[in-house]
């Protein structure tokens, strides 16, 4: 059974109302890796349906969460002064929302073309509606309990004075700057120290400010449970870097049971997704962005890479290797094709839309050559690849598939596997030998008589071996007088794309030359 069949069918019978919660710091550019958690908890939303519970998906954007590290696109001279304040709080780079909206919504937009549409919270809004009031009161009740469960579960200590919760400074409106160290049931004392981290410098401000309606947050290990406790969250999974063990789903499961009296969430532990490749990381420094990868990649076949493995499973993919985007497009085109259980509900949960689901599309690797041909008809090519002419759907499929089979040759493509049509005689066909020469000739003669290519190709491999040239001397002396290379495409289809006059003056060209 498909995994997420499998968790949801368990879930199924705990409860028959669910909550599925993922969340997101919108600190910058969003990398690609977030979108695992967000395909892994739509699919939970979706094999829950399928076993008829009431279930909704909540995605929450962490937007009073301090700037803590500058990325490296941003002007340092016009985002330095930001560090240590809440994202919520400054200037996008362009537009009038806020830094926090800008990055959030661009990301947003990507899950959403992914299929992905939980209801969108936004942290500084559950503080400012008095969402969490509960929460914060019941955390700064147990300071002294929360303290100890942090030394407990992650072995981290905490001044004797800590108090869960960090002021937006009223003077120079950092929050990573901020330190509680009293709450007397009315108001939390803090003070915003200048050395607190090594990322944002305090202005020294000391004050005292009711915790309630967005005046700060908790810190995040409480914040956590406390979203889960006041939303209702029943399945939240979570990346790797929080799963270890002692580390912060640990500290904030027990936060949830021992100070929130709340079971904390099923959860789902997934590993990392990495887009890999030089081409693609040099951008950002950081790695590569979920907006880039959805430019590089069709939304289903995107999703399919993460529907596909398992959570604990590690994602890495590189599209400069020669074989991983066009094995990528036949596996899913495999998936779509198949009778396997499993494969057709990895494929039925990858797609978008899936009245669209009937169609033919060429393979992947077969396209790369032919967009590469001069003069082809495409759809009269895919047409004879069908058998049968092409559908409505097939011709759309054929349009979207070419869209990025070009971005592929455009941006990752090996050399070994590019080819351009050689306008001038290139110096590489001055090498072939008498034979080989001999075989050219010959060809132009089987070109007068081409009723289909399959049989074109055979006759040209014929030809050659019966004077003597085995098969990669045959097809080395066709690219090299066409593509100056000693590789190509399929023979018969290159030479059947070309101009006839233009092939045949070529192969004269090349077997005169002495
Ligand atoms: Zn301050």
């Amino acid at each position: 059974m498909f995994w997420a069949d499998k968790i949801a069918k368990e879930l199924a019978t705990t409860k028959k109302d669910q909550l599925v919660n993922d969340a997101k710091t919108p600190s910058g550019r969003v990398h690609v890796g977030a979108l695992r958690g967000v395909v892994i908890h739509d699919l939970i939303l979706k094999t829950l349906k399928d076993q008829k519970v009431d279930v909704r998906y909540t995605y929450i954007i962490d937007d009073l969460d301090p700037m803590d590290s500058l990325p490296v696109y941003l002007p340092k001279e016009k985002y330095e002064k930001y560090m240590g304040v809440p994202l919520k709080n400054i200037p996008a780079p362009q537009g009038a929302a806020s830094y926090a909206e800008f990055y959030a919504n661009e990301f947003i937009s990507v899950f959403n073309t992914l299929g992905a549409k939980p209801q969108i919270l936004w942290t500084s809004k559950l503080y400012e509606e008095g969402k969490l009031d509960k929460q914060i009161k019941q955390a700064l009740e147990a300071a002294e309990k929360v303290q100890e469960i942090y030394e407990k579960v992650s072995g981290s200590r905490r001044p004797r004075d800590f108090i869960p919760f960090q002021p937006i400074c009223e003077n120079c409106g950092r929050i990573g700057t901020t330190v509680a160290n009293k709450w007397d049931g009315e108001f939390v004392y803090y003070e915003c120290f200048p050395n607190k981290v090594d990322w944002a410098v305090g202005c020294g401000h000391k004050g005292q400010i009711s915790p309630f309606k967005g005046s700060g947050k908790m810190p995040f290990r409480v914040e956590w449970p406390a979203k889960w406790a006041a939303l209702g969250v029943t399945i939240e999974g979570a990346g790797k870097d929080h799963t270890s063990k002692g580390g912060t789903r640990d500290t904030a499961d027990a936060i949830a049971r021992e100070i929130f009296d709340y079971d904390p969430p099923y959860n789902i532990p997934y590993e990392h997704f990495l887009l890999s490749g030089k081409k693609m990381s040099s951008s950002t420094g950081v790695g590569v962005s979920a907006k880039e990868t959805a430019e590089i990649l069709p939304p289903e076949i995107l999703r399919f890479l993460m529907v596909r493995p398992r959570p604990e499973q590690h994602i890495d993919f590189n599209p400069e290797l020669e074989h991983t985007t066009p094995k990528l497009f036949d596996d899913f085109d495999l998936a779509r094709n198949s009778k396997d259980p499993d494969l057709k509900r990895v494929y039925e949960l990858s797609v978008i839309n899936l009245e669209s689901e009937k169609y033919f599309v060429p393979k992947f690797r077969d396209l790369v050559n032919i967009v590469q041909m001069p003069n082809i008809n495409l759809e009269s090519w895919a047409e004879k690849q069908k058998g049968t002419s092409l559908s409505k759907n097939d011709k759309q499929a054929l349009k979207e598939r070419v869209k990025y089979v070009k971005i592929y040759l455009d941006r990752f493509a090996p050399e070994a596997i590019k080819f351009t049509i050689k306008e001038d005689l290139p110096k590489e066909a001055e090498a072939l030998s008498s034979q080989q020469k001999k075989l050219l000739l010959g060809i132009i003669d089987l070109m007068q008589e081409v009723t289909d290519p399959e049989k074109f190709q055979n006759d040209i491999y014929q030809a050659g071996k019966e004077i003597g040239l085995s098969s990669s001397e045959v097809f080395q002396a066709i690219y090299r007088a066409l593509l100056g290379k000693n590789s190509g495409p399929k023979a018969a289809w290159l030479i059947l794309s070309l101009d006839k006059d233009f092939v045949i003056k070529r192969f004269k060209e090349v077997a005169s030359g002495t």
